[in-house]
């Protein structure tokens, strides 16, 4: 089982000058996280103002309930129940309180909400506005901010669509996954085809941004399967984003486990079959008029659909079980498990599971590292769509950082030149399938 070499590879990893930037093992080994000397890195960095104020803070709220559990997912949900969450927000607004009015969050403007999890829509209409306006009374948003809501077609009503609206929410990213009944049922999931339809077009008549996410790569799912779903996707009208992941076999899933018993698992061949579909995927959607800057999100050319929080964000300060917070002096994580959570925040000690500081140096590494695993490495201006990304970040030029950072993930043979393309390994690949920093591009 190629999985099974991770552990000895990331005792190895550790000792790696990335280290501090990905902070993998602590990452991996959630049960043995080192208490870092700075137990609560929000409240040490929280005492000084914040030096980037108002170029491109997120504020992230993590949700953590969902209604069913999906057979390939790796995140920590729990199940939802009324009270719990009604603890769990009560906490979420007491974990803000504490922090509001320090001086960084007092001068900060955040660009974009994002309430991610979970399954966010799970909330009531109540719990909705009950959180959302305590969010949009305690910080600073510039007035065009993107306030956004994570969501599932199965709990999305229109009654919350409503109060999103009325709270100032402008886009809706909705787990859609395909629109294949057979391929919805295969993954355990709650909605249907008629209903994933009928939210979409709820949102755009709503004049949300909607954002479909769609998997690729399930078992049994054909190319004609994707044709369909990208057909239907092509027939809406309105401010529309496709965010198609590749399906990642992640550790200790029911999945995984399945896959385990029914055949050897092999990421490189895992891979191929991916990348195979994902060029697929390209060539439909590109003819639809989507394109990809950051992978795995294509936006419409018309740039109607284009979004302000990217998974290649640094500067996000999070709230709730989970949350990650990661800024250029540091990067701090919450508990994942929402009892420990919550019993941390009401007894005001710090809720961070792990932290890290970062030099100014990493910092900027770290921005390097994040654009060369999520951004389309195939476009041809790639390396210059960089340079203006840092620029904007930094006011500062690039210079030779983007050469080191690559020469530093070939030396440790997480990625291979190909010609002119920069290719993830399968070395990298197998971490990944260890370790929670979101989903690279394949490409
Ligand atoms: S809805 Fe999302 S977070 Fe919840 S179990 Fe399914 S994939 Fe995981």
């Amino acid at each position: 089982m190629l999985l099974k070499d991770a552990s000895a590879f990331l005792d190895d990893f550790s000792k790696k000058s990335y280290t501090d930037i990905f902070n993998i093992r602590s990452r991996v080994e959630q049960k043995d996280w080192e208490r870092n000397a700075i137990t609560n890195i929000k409240e040490h960095i929280f005492q000084g103002v914040n030096k980037y104020s108002t170029t491109k803070n997120v504020l992230y709220v993590h949700i953590p309930f969902c209604a069913t559990r999906c057979d390939y997912c790796p995140y920590y949900t729990t199940p939802y129940n009324h009270t719990l969450v009604n603890e769990y927000i009560s906490c979420l607004k007491k974990e803000m309180n504490r922090y509001k009015n320090t001086p960084y969050l007092k001068s900060t403007t955040f660009s974009s909400v994002y309430f991610g999890g979970g399954t966010p829509s799970i909330l009531t209409v109540e719990q909705i506005k009950e959180i959302g306006e305590h969010i949009l009374n305690s910080f600073t948003f510039d007035s065009n901010a993107e306030l956004s809501f994570e969501s599932n077609p199965s709990t999305l009503t229109l009654p919350k669509i409503k109060i999103l609206k009325s709270l100032g929410f402008n886009r809706v990213s909705l787990g859609i996954q395909t629109f294949n009944e057979r391929l919805l049922k295969s993954m355990n999931c709650a909605h249907n085809k008629e209903k994933g339809i009928a939210v979409i077009r709820q949102l755009l008549e709503n004049n949300f941004i909607v954002n479909a996410d769609l998997i690729f790569g399930l078992t049994g799912q054909d190319n004609k399967d994707i044709e369909e779903d990208i057909r239907i996707l092509s027939q809406f009208e309105g401010s529309l984003q496709v965010t198609y992941f590749p399906l990642r076999i992640a550790e200790n899933t029911p999945l995984a486990k399945q896959l385990e018993t029914e055949e050897e698992l092999s990421i490189g061949a895992h891979l191929k079959h991916l990348l195979k579909i994902d060029a697929f995927i390209e060539n439909k959607l590109s003819s639809n008029g989507f394109i990809r800057e950051e992978c795995p999100v294509f936006y419409h050319s018309s740039g109607a659909s284009e979004h302000k929080y990217h998974s290649t964000e640094t500067r996000v300060i999070g709230f709730g079980s989970s949350a990650g917070t990661l800024l250029d002096e540091a990067e701090n994580c919450n508990f994942f498990d929402i009892y420990e959570y919550m019993k941390n925040v009401d007894s005001d000690s710090s809720t961070a599971l792990s932290g890290i500081m970062l030099t100014q140096q990493q910092a900027m590494e770290r921005f390097v590292l994040y654009r060369l695993l999520y951004m389309n490495r195939s476009l041809p201006n790639f390396k210059n769509l960089m340079e203006e990304r840092f620029f904007e970040y930094y006011q500062t030029p690039l210079n030779d950082l983007y050469e080191k950072v690559l020469n530093d993930m070939l030396k440790l043979r997480f990625i291979r030149l190909n010609g002119e393309k920069i290719e993830l390994t399968n070395r990298f690949w197998r971490i990944l399938n260890k370790v929670k920093i979101g989903m690279p591009s394949i490409i």
